[in-house]
């Protein structure tokens, strides 16, 4: 690994807002590193150190075994340091030690996965006989397919669950051989640098990852559209994926976006309320609302739409808001003081509009970016409230009666990236499993996941999937081989 612009500090030379970025602690609003803020400049000597060691085959040529071995020791690597790694994300992000710790062995667990794909990529073989070759007459051939690493593929990962995402896209890029550069989210480089270390330590050649700091619009942006890059790998919001399609256009890079949510749950009146409720509650609480699956819009039958908001809104009330570092913390804070401002100006042009906070709607009167876990009613289907992804602890709870009428409602929306059902109806669930237009349907739970499953967007939610098969192919071309015999 090289990294291009790593951890500053130097006391001789001046930082500033061109050369780095500030990198705080969201609990408490204090500054805790500083990276420096790579361009163009640095993310074309990061291309061209994943670009050599592509060509050069350092990795992509390492028979499959030894590479699995690599991929799992850097899974070893990640648990031998977790405690650090923990201590180090929850600082960063702010989210409570129990879910860095979620994240951080997960992530370990993604390099282990991905280390079993390596010696199993394999093409296929047909033995050809026409009788119309060109040139005429009958022919013969020996053709097989190769499954072929694309190359180069530049890596963008968000900020709400960091190390985990740079996990999700290495491992499955250097499981099928590429070399990568990775642009860590500005808010949250620190876990990544780390990883790159490690990958080092695990054995990954010289060149074939390298970690570049920077902000998006700059670092982000040269990646995106660098002609030398065959593929990015990007997560992040809907927005800025549409711009890395713009300028991947230039050289047609493959691309997979894994891109944002507004998630439909929808509880009928014949669900086991004593799971559904707190279910859902983790479902859009769960990292402060920080999460791209997050249950943000909740149809309730009216039947039990009382108790379902009064459940919600105890729930919401008895979580512990704090520094992720502390243990006695249910919530974290949110990521920066410009994504509290967005959630606040969320709840505010509600409250304006006539929704009722059913309990938070407020920030915290502390350091740190803390928003009060929030449950709403009256939110209308023209308000953004519902349209637009909020990525904070606010919850939309609306009434519904019919089948129908829930599954409309919940496939109204440019989003699709999960949905949940809760009902006892094994014969509804499956049916509206089948007709949800999500890249997720939970059934009586929520916010499950595997990395044998795959992952990934309906609609505006993205392109492609993440985990299982589909995961490694994403980082795969084909070729195919005729011979003649
Ligand atoms: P973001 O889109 O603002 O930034 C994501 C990354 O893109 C960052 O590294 C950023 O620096 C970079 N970036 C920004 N502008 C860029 C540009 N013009 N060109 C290239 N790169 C650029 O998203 P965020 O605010 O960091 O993260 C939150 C978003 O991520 C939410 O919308 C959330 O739903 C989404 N997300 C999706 C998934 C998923 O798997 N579907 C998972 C987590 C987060």
């Amino acid at each position: 690994m090289s990294e291009q612009a790593g951890m500053s500090g130097r006391a001789e030379r001046q930082p500033t807002e061109e050369t780095d970025i500030p990198v705080y602690d969201p609990a408490t609003g204090e500054r805790i590193a500083q990276v420096r803020s790579g361009g163009e400049a640095e993310i074309d000597e990061a291309v061209g150190a994943a670009r050599g060691s592509f060509n050069s085959a350092v990795w992509r040529g390492l028979p499959a075994s030894v590479r699995a071995r690599t991929l799992w020791r850097a899974a070893d690597l990640i648990e031998d340091k977790a405690e650090a790694l923990i201590a180090l994300e929850s600082r960063n992000n702010g989210m409570p030690r129990t879910l860095a710790e979620f994240t951080i062995r997960n992530g370990a667990e993604t390099f282990r996965y991905h280390a079993g794909w390596v010696t199993k990529i394999h093409g296929q073989t047909s033995g050809i006989v026409t009788e119309g070759a060109i040139g005429g007459g009958r022919a013969e051939y020996h053709a097989y397919t190769r499954r072929e690493p694309i190359g180069v593929a530049g890596l963008i990962t968000p900020w709400n669950v960091p190390i985990a995402m740079a996990c999700a896209k290495l491992a499955p890029a250097l499981a099928a051989g590429c070399s990568a550069v990775i642009k860590p989210a500005e808010e949250t480089p620190l876990t990544t640098m780390e990883l790159g270390t490690i990958l080092v330590e695990a054995g990954i050649p010289e060149g074939v990852v390298n970690v570049v700091t920077g902000r998006g619009e700059r670092a982000g942006a040269a990646l995106a559209a660098h002609p030398n890059v065959d593929k990015i790998g990007f997560t992040g919001s809907t927005e800025v994926g549409k711009q890395i399609v713009k300028a991947a256009a230039g050289n047609l890079k493959k691309v997979t976006l894994e891109l944002g949510g507004k998630s439909p749950v929808i509880v009928f009146d014949d669900a086991d309320l004593a799971a559904a409720v707190p279910g859902a509650a983790i479902g859009i609480f769960a990292n402060s609302g920080q999460a791209c699956i997050a249950g943000s819009r909740l149809f309730v039958h009216r039947k039990v739409f009382e108790p379902v908001v009064e459940g919600l809104a105890a729930i919401a009330k008895s979580l512990r808001l704090g520094s992720g570092l502390d243990s006695g913390t249910d919530l974290g804070p949110l990521i920066s003081p410009r994504q509290t401002e967005r959630v606040i100006g969320f709840i505010e042009e509600g409250r304006s509009a006539g929704v009722e906070v059913v309990t938070g709607g407020r920030r915290l009167d502390r350091p740190g970016n803390f928003v009060e876990p929030t449950v709403l009613t009256g939110v209308t289907t023209d308000m953004r409230l519902y349209r637009e992804e909020i990525f904070g602890p606010v919850l939309a709870v609306i009434p519904f009666d019919e089948e129908e009428e829930a599954l409309a409602a919940a496939n109204d929306s440019s989003y699709g990236l999960a949905a949940a059902v809760w009902t006892r109806d094994i014969g509804r669930a499956h049916r509206l499993a089948a007709e949800l237009q999500a890249g997720t349907v939970w059934l009586n739970c929520q916010l499950a996941n595997d990395l044998g499953m795959p992952f990934g967007g309906y609609k505006q939610s993205g392109w492609g999937r993440e985990n299982g098969w589909d995961g490694i192919e994403a980082y795969l071309q084909t070729k195919s081989v005729f011979a003649q015999i």
